[in-house]
């Protein structure tokens, strides 16, 4: 993959979830820039609000929370905002950075808030570790796990960013930039996820999908056409 990109190219950091549940849907809503909210949309914007209070500093006792962090990968070529960093005490042999201003090392870990409930797919797991690439490259750290934090049933769960997922994060964003480069938004592959599409209505995966002949589809919605 590219090593780095210039700040010109930076894409946003967040539009990761959307490539990894539907490349189409990433490029309606950050190629051709539309954007319809549904209800689950706009409830997760108030959380997000809540939580990007930049007043919002504490410490407590071993830890440092430090919210609303912009944060930014050239590698990546990744951009966006952090809901939330932990920085957990702990010793020198540990995995941990040194502080401004403190004492001792400090382990860092990101914190994602979502609405809902886990997801059946990986595409919150991509963006927390995407975050977590991001917070490495700034702060010279190697951060092994984050945490996603439901809003549904106010339960945390512990990411790991494995080889795996770091692979799957830059595989996305090499694609992300090669699809808004092209500016060819891709074709509809309809499937059980776009009945919870927030963009299904503008996507029309119906008459947009790939390899559909649109006699067919005419013979399916209207009927037979005249010979
Ligand atoms: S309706 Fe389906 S194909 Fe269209 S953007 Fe949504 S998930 Fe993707």
């Amino acid at each position: 993959m590219n090593t780095t990109y210039s700040e010109d190219d930076l894409l946003l950091l967040s539009g990761i979830q959307h490539f990894a549940y539907c490349e189409r849907q990433w490029a309606l809503i950050h190629v051709e820039k539309q954007w319809l909210e549904n209800v689950k949309t706009v409830e997760g914007r108030h959380l997000h609000e809540r939580v990007h209070n930049p007043d919002l500093i504490e410490k407590r006792g071993d830890l440092l929370t430090a919210r609303s962090l912009p944060i930014v990968s050239l590698r990546l070529g990744l951009y966006g905002m952090l809901d939330l960093l932990e920085f957990h005490q702990t010793g020198p042999d540990q995995g941990g950075t040194k502080l401004p201003n403190r004492e001792g090392f400090w382990l860092p870990k990101p914190v994602e808030y979502k609405r809902g409930k886990a997801k059946p797919d990986d595409r919150d797991e991509v963006q927390l570790c995407a975050q977590g690439i991001c917070l490495e490259e700034m702060l010279q750290a190697r951060i092994e796990e984050g945490d996603l934090y439901y809003g549904e049933n106010r339960r945390r769960v512990v990411v790991a960013f494995d080889s795996a997922l770091r692979s799957r994060v830059e595989e996305l964003s090499r694609r992300m930039h090669q699809v808004f480069e092209n500016g060819i938004t891709p074709p509809a592959e309809k499937g059980h996820r776009c009945s919870l599409c927030s963009l299904k209505d503008v996507c029309m995966p119906d008459l947009t999908r790939k390899s559909r002949p649109v006699k067919g589809y005419i013979e399916k919605e209207i009927g037979d056409l005249p010979s």
